[in-house]
This record gives structure tokens, sequence and C-alpha cells, in this order.
């Protein structure tokens, strides 16, 4: 594979694990409990979260105390890039109010998925959306936006990147400072990711991309190889892989940020991270939720982690 355009710079990993990562888990953790991760992932080096998302308490409980954890994560460290979701006016108050340095606008590229999840056409969360937009005007507040079902819909299938580009474009006019293209339930493949990253690059061509992509069909990272052969150098992943997908009961959640920290490692790619301490860190959000997940470097440690030869048994016959 030819990669004549991979980013040389570093690449901005942002965490999301604390949002994306414990909404779609069955196991609710506390505030405090959600610190201890937030910390173990501090000492590894993650200092860009996706903090929470001021949506419903009701409606996503788990996340319920998001004022709350935006406190904690302000005392714990300054220099934190924080941002949230909100799926409202409303919502967009109380991130403010909660000290926001980014609020993540979403909406779906697929009419089915955007009903689903905020109740909504997509014109009208569009329509939406400039009421806040005017709402963080001057107020050093940035606006993010986000794309879910950018690949793929659960209810519709293809999802056509026409529909993608104009989103896009109507976040550009909305002066979003980066826009994240979400693979919400993991049916990104990397001919998708090419088509999607250069037709964005044509509609948005002053917008940064981030790609987010979920391993739910196991090519989480074949997608994000396929991101830095286009140059993309901005990607959203959650410790440990965390979370899940609501429509398909057992399937994994995001790509691990440990696993992609350590492939960019190899590739020679700065993150700011360190492996070791992500693989603690994955250890401790399995711990809180109570199983094993599904990120894979922490099984066997980094490419360099040795074995004591002498407790592997000889003449075991494997290949
Ligand atoms: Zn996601």
């Amino acid at each position: 594979m030819s990669t004549p355009d991979v980013p040389r710079q570093g690449i901005h990993i942002t965490e999301v694990g604390l949002r994306d990562g414990l909404q779609n888990e069955a196991v609710v953790l506390s505030t405090d409990q959600k610190l201890s991760l937030a910390r173990a992932l501090m000492a590894a080096g993650v200092r860009e979260f996706e903090a929470t998302s001021f949506v419903s308490p009701r409606a996503v409980p788990a996340l319920a105390d998001a004022a709350d954890m935006m406190a904690a994560l302000r005392r714990e460290m300054s220099g934190l890039h924080l941002s949230a979701l909100v799926p409202n006016v409303r919502g967009a108050e109380r991130a403010m109010q909660a000290g926001v340095d980014s609020v993540v606008l979403f909406v779906s590229a697929s009419e089915s998925h955007n009903a689903k999840n905020v109740n909504r056409r997509v014109a009208e969360s569009l329509a939406g959306f400039e009421q806040i937009a005017r709402l963080l005007e001057g107020t050093g507040v940035a606006l993010r936006g986000a794309i879910a079902t950018a690949f793929g819909c659960p209810f519709e299938g293809n999802v056509s990147v026409d529909a993608v580009a104009d989103i896009a474009r109507r976040f550009a006019d909305l002066g979003a400072t980066h826009l994240s293209l979400g693979d919400t339930t993991g049916m990104a493949t990397p001919p998708l990711v090419t088509e999607r990253v250069t037709r964005l690059r044509d509609a948005a061509p002053d917008l940064p991309l981030t790609l987010h992509f979920h391993n739910t069909r196991g090519i989480g990272l074949a997608n994000v190889m396929q991101g830095l052969a286009l140059g993309v150098d901005r990607y959203e992943s959650s410790i440990g892989g965390l979370g899940g997908c609501p429509f398909a009961p057992g399937a994994s959640g995001n790509i691990a940020t440990e696993d992609l920290a350590y492939l960019l490692e190899e590739m020679g790619l700065e993150t700011g991270l360190d492996v070791e301490r992500l693989i603690e860190a994955a250890g401790r959000a399995s711990d809180l939720m109570g199983r094993p997940l599904p990120g894979q470097v922490s099984r066997a440690g980094a490419r360099l982690a040795l074995s004591a030869c002498d407790t592997v048994p000889t003449a075991r016959g494997e290949a």
C-alpha cells in the first residue's frame, strides 16, 4: 500500500470513551468512577476529551451527571480541551454554563437514524443549529460538527456522499472549527473513507476533518490507515474500545484508544500518548465495567512487551 500523504506531524486523538463509550454501556458509572478513569487517561497523556453529553438525563441516564463531570475534570487538570455533545439550545446553554471548550452539534446523514436519535428531520436539526451558533458567537466556545451514520445507516443501508457533503457545507457556513465523520454502527470501509474524505475536502475545504470509527466489524484500524494515507490527522477513539452499538447487541464499540496509539506509534507518528499507560487505563475501564473490553493491545501488551522465556512451555507444536 502506498501512503504518500501520511501526516508527518503529530496526530490528534480525542478520547470519547467518557461519552460515546459510556453512553452505550449497560453499567452506569458514578462521577467519581468516571473521574478515576479520566485520571488514568490523563496519566497516559490524554488532554482532549469528549467529556459528556448535555442531553436529557432520562434519555441517557449514564450521562446525567454532565455538569458535575465537567466541573470534576476542570478541577483535576488545567489545559484540557473538553467538548460535549448538545442536542438543542437548552443543552448548549447548560454546556456553556458548565465551561466546555467546544460544543459538538450532531446530525445523522440519514433521515431514519436522525429520527430515531433526536426525533427530528435532518433539515430541522440543521435549522436548530443556527440558533445555537448565534448563542456561541463571541463567547470563545468553539462549535464542532459531527455527522452520524456518515458511512452507512443501520436502517437505510448506504448513505449518499451528497447528503454528507451537504451537511458539511452547512457546518462550514455555521462557522464550525472541525467536522467529525461518525461511523456510528461500524459500516465504514477503506473505499468509503477515500470517497467521503475526498468529496468533503471539495465541499468544505477549510473544515478540518476528524474520523470517528467504530470497530463493529473489525476493520476500524484499516479505516484509520486509509485516513492516514489521505493525510487525515485527527481521530476519535475510546479507551478499551468501550461502548457498543445500540442496534447490534453484543457488537463492539469505538476503536480502542490504546490500539490506535499503538498503531500510530509503530508508524512513527507522534500522538503524545503513552501506550503502556493507556493499557493501564484500559484495565481500569475494564474493572469499572466489570467485563473484558474489546481492545486488543491490552491483552498481549505492546509489540516489544516480552514474555519471560521460562514461563512458556516448549514443544507445543504451534506454528
Ligand atoms: Zn461513535
